[in-house]
Formats: C-alpha cells, structure tokens, sequence
C-alpha cells in the first residue's frame, strides 16, 4: 500500500509551501486537498446557487466531475478537461469555501476522492480533516499552527508576489479568522488537532525549519 504523510492546519500555516516542498524531498506527491473544495465552491458559484442553501449545494456536489492525474510532483485536478488555476484563488471563493465544505455531500465527495488518490502514489496531503478523518492511520500526521497576524502577512505577501492581491493584510487576517471559525466549529470534519497529531507552531519559523522538522518526525525507513 502506498504510503501518506497528512499534514492539517488553518489557512496560511505554512501547509502548502512544507508539503510541496517535503513531498519533492521525499518523492511524495502533493495533494492540495483544500483546491477540491475550491473546486465545488467554484462550480456552485458558477451555478448560481446560493452557498447557504446546503441541499442546492449538495445536489450541484453530486454533478461535479474531477479528474486526477499524477504531474511534476503532484496530483492536479482537471474539470472538463482544464486545471482551474487561479480561478478557485479568488476573495470571492475564500469567502464562500467554508460555507459549501460545511456540506456532508461535499465532504464525502471529495474525502472519497482523497482516498482513491493513494492508487497513483505515495502521497503528502494537506487540508483541514486529513489528519482526523481522510487518512487517521497513517503513522506521519502533522497539525501546523501560527499566529493569526503571521498567517495573514504570509496570505498577502504569496498574493502579492503572484499578483492576484486585492485585499489588504487586515481584510486576509478578518477573512482568515472567519475560515477558522466555521472550519474549526462546524459539525462534521472540523479543523481539530487529533489526539496522536504532532503540532508544530510555524510562527518564527523558516520555511527550511519547517520541513527539516517534519522530515525527522517521519517513520525511519520514509525520512
Ligand atoms: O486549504 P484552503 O484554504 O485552500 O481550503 C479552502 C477551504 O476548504 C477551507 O477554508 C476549508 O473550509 C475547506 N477545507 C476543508 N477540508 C480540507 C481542506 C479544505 O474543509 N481537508
């Protein structure tokens, strides 16, 4: 059986950038979790469904198809034959994701996704219930943690530099503690650290800290 490391934490923890950068290490695919609910916020928006309405979302859920394909070190999504790129990053999408990935249809949806992944590789996932419900027995689990103000100056900063920024520093910090809110509140699936999941608060971390750190953590024979 293929092997998954499964690193969880709220928006702006360093999750993205520490498993792209310990799955190149280590020869684990990257699977951005989160993008898959990007996904189905995207195509509920597109539908014109109001994302508060949870059984119009579920029934849209149910129509959205992805495909996978393993790619320059990780698994890309592809919908009706295009990767959606830049499109799931914007302010809008950040501000209804939480709301649509508080749906039981769409949580099953892509937690079944997630598991049939493990067919193409090993795999380092990240996201907000992959530590907890998607992959619990993996022996690599990780919570990555810091303070809200560092993960809102790193949020603007990636935006900057891909130039797609167009809220301020205060406006990613209130949106994030909103994500975190409903995320780590909601009934199913909520961002908890499980019991046996080793955190890691990132705050005064380097990059290179990071991923020395969950690199030693990992099972002898996979560091
Ligand atoms: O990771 P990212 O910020 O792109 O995720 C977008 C949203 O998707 C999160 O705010 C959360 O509501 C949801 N999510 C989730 N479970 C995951 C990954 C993401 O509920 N495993």
């Amino acid at each position: 059986m293929n092997r998954v490391i499964a690193i969880d934490g709220p928006a702006g923890s360093g999750k993205s950038s520490v498993s792209k950068r310990v799955g190149r290490d280590r020869g684990f695919l990257h699977v951005d979790s989160g993008a898959l609910y990007r996904i189905m916020t995207w195509q509920a928006l597109l539908a014109g469904i109001d994302t508060a309405d949870e059984a119009a979302v579920a029934a849209c859920a149910a129509d959205v198809e992805v495909s996978f394909r393993a790619e320059g070190g990780a698994v890309a999504f592809y919908v009706d034959g295009q990767t959606p790129g830049e499109a799931i990053r914007s302010a809008e999408i950040n501000r209804h994701a939480s709301p649509v990935a508080r749906v039981p249809a769409v949580r099953n949806k892509v937690t079944a996704w997630l598991r049939s992944l493990r067919t193409l590789g090993d795999l380092i996932v990240e996201g907000r219930d992959i530590t907890s419900v998607v992959f619990p027995d993996t022996p690599a689990r990780f919570y990555l943690d810091a303070d809200p103000s560092v993960r809102a100056i790193r949020r603007h900063r990636e935006e900057v530099a891909k130039g797609i920024a167009t809220q301020s520093e205060a406006e990613i910090k209130a949106s994030l503690l909103n994500r975190d809110r409903i995320d780590s509140t909601r009934a199913v699936a909520p961002l908890v650290l499980a019991p046996g999941v080793l955190r890691i608060d990132t705050s005064d971390l380097t990059l290179d800290q990071v991923v020395t750190r969950v690199i030693a953590e990992l099972p002898v024979a996979w560091r």
